[in-house]
């Protein structure tokens, strides 16, 4: 196999939960572009149908299932769709998340757990139910999107629960690939920095001096930009690779 070929999918089923816009459906398009069947597991039907239509449009294979991936039933349910509508899982990338800011003796427990459900424990619980056919298999790889704000403290905003959520999927990252690496299962994870999506505040003023003066790049990236480290590490290119937490931020967390 050539070394770009390496980076191809072609046969292979691959799962974006959140892929329905942003960095999830940046990385969606990649891994239809390298020839996966793909899957959007998302909550809004109506952007998840977009997303198909748009996507679609590359000549990939894309459907959509309507997930919350705060339910196991969901989970569960999204996996068993997608096998018998494609076949078994090879590549899931969990990518949905939510984001919040607040100082930590304002944020109430509802919010901690809102965050924690999501950008935490929806990434173990689908990791644990995708990971089981995949360990069955022997084959598999999953591909976490954290954050650099699991490595470093941002500024001028606190996001504590946010920031320790990340911190806690960049670990299970090197847990679960440790784990699984006898079964032939491979647990990565990207930590990108800023990147203009929804859910990022990117363009506010009060934020320019450290949300992009400070980057050695000085700007922000593109959703586009972060898909091929995603791709990279979802694909055979990265078949001695695991437990790796790959930094796409222009060099925010050199300094
Ligand atoms: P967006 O807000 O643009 O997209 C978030 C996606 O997550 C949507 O597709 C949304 O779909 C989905 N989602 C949210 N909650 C759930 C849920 N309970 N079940 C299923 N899907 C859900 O965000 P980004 O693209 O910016 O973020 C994607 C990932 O990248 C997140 O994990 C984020 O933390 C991370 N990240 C983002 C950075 C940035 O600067 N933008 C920097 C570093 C990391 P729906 O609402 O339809 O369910």
């Amino acid at each position: 196999m050539s070394t770009l070929d390496q980076f191809r999918l072609d046969g292979k089923v691959a799962v974006v939960t959140g892929g329905n816009r942003g960095i999830g459906k940046a990385i969606a398009r990649a891994l239809g572009e390298a020839g996966a069947a793909v899957v959007i597991a998302a909550r809004d039907e109506a952007r998840n149908a977009e997303a198909v239509a748009d996507l679609s449009e590359t000549g990939a294979t894309v459907i959509a299932t309507r997930t919350d991936v705060t339910s196991r039933d969901d989970l569960v349910a999204m996996r068993e769709t997608v096998t018998e509508r494609l076949g078994p899982i090879d590549v899931l990338i969990n990518n949905a998340g939510i984001g919040i800011h607040g100082a930590s003796l304002e944020i109430d427990d509802e919010s901690w757990n809102r965050v924690m459900a999501t950008n935490l424990d929806a990434v173990w619980q689908a990791s644990q139910v995708v990971g089981q056919s995949m360990v069955e298999r022997g084959s598999g790889a999953i591909v976490n999107v954290g954050s650099m704000s699991g490595m470093i403290i941002n500024r001028p905003q606190w996001h504590a629960p946010y920031a320790v959520a990340k911190a806690g999927v960049h670990h299970m990252t090197r847990s679960l690939a440790a784990e699984w690496a006898p079964s032939k299962v491979r647990v990565n994870a990207i930590a990108p920095g800023y990147t203009k999506t929804e859910i990022s505040d990117i363009d506010l003023p009060e934020y320019k001096h450290y949300w992009i003066d400070e980057v050695p790049m000085q700007r922000y990236a593109q959703a586009s930009e972060i898909a091929p480290a995603a791709l990279f590490l979802a694909s055979p290119a990265a078949s001695f690779v695991t437990g790796e937490v790959l930094v796409v931020d222009g060099g925010y967390t050199l300094w």
